[in-house]
């Protein structure tokens, strides 16, 4: 399926590795001119480069910026001022239980994974509506309906994308634009594997020992049974992004393995 986005400008937040590469690598496949973004100029310019070795022709560029506050926002949208596609996947997490996390985690948590997708769309919404084309895709988390007990400030946010999603999709009602929501499961990505690998060393126990005890006891609804590959997102991604989607908004979509167990 051609996706019909081969010279549109795409802004990827948080890309120079995991979902986010994935989703720009996706992007720039379709011929569309990507933007990768993460805090470290040197991450930055070594994600640029190992996207236009991997896709030959491919218009790449980079933009260092801390998108967790406004100043980072300024610097990105000042290099960057218009865009087609805004992709917001920039996104922390970190389990801690709810009596010890203070107000100042609870807020940078929403200052990153919140505040950066809306203020990237409030500026960018602007050029795509009077374009009348525009696609603005929130990667939020199964977690946003599972909200996950040991770490219930991430789920906060996650919940929290798809309302500012769904709103900003009916606010574009009659436009080219839409707006969507994906939602991953636990995905093999560079932070995710560190994440468990540590867990693992931990515990004493093998990699695979400690993904299969995480669907078993975490994730016992999981129909998928396995991590899920940063690519098998972008894929979903990239066709909400695409022109062929054009009827796909307000919309929350799952790419979770069916570990969310309601129908719709
Ligand atoms: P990751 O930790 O592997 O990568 C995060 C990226 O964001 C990196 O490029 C990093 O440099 C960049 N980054 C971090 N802080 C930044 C900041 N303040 N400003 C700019 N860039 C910054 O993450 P991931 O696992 O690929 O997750 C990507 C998104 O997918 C997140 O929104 C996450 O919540 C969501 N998600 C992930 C999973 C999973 O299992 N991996 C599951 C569901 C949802």
């Amino acid at each position: 399926m051609d996706l019909q986005i081969s010279g549109k400008r795409a802004l990827v937040s948080g890309s120079t590795k995991g979902i986010g590469f994935a989703i720009a690598y996706e992007l720039a496949r379709e011929g569309a001119r990507v933007v990768i973004n993460g805090r470290q100029p040197q991450a930055v310019a070594e994600a640029v480069e190992r996207l236009r070795g991997l896709v030959a022709g491919a218009e790449v560029a980079g933009v260092a910026a801390d998108l967790s506050n406004p100043a980072g926002i300024a610097t990105l949208t000042a290099a960057v001022p218009q865009v087609d596609i805004l992709v917001n996947n920039l996104g922390i997490f970190a389990p801690a239980p709810f009596a010890d996390i203070p107000d100042s985690e609870w807020q940078r948590f929403f200052d990153t994974n919140v505040m950066s997708g809306v203020r990237l769309a409030r500026h960018y919404l602007p050029g795509m509506t009077a374009a009348d084309w525009g696609r603005i895709v929130f990667i939020s988390s199964e977690s946003a309906i599972n909200t996950p007990g040991e770490m219930v400030h991430y789920g906060m946010t996650k919940s929290a994308q798809l309302a500012v999603s769904r709103g900003l999709a009916q606010s574009c009602a009659g436009t080219g634009v839409t707006v969507n929501a994906v939602l991953p499961g636990p995905t093999r990505s560079e932070g995710v594997g560190e994440f468990f690998a540590k867990l693992a060393a931990e515990q004493g126990i093998p990699l695979e020992e400690m993904e299969r005890r995480f669907f078993a006891e975490g994730r016992p609804t999981s129909i998928l049974k396995r991590m899920i590959d940063p690519a098998e997102v972008a894929a979903l991604v990239a066709y909400v992004c695409s022109a062929r989607a054009a009827a796909t908004t307000g919309a929350a979509l799952r790419v979770e393995g069916g570990i969310v167990s309601t129908i719709c």
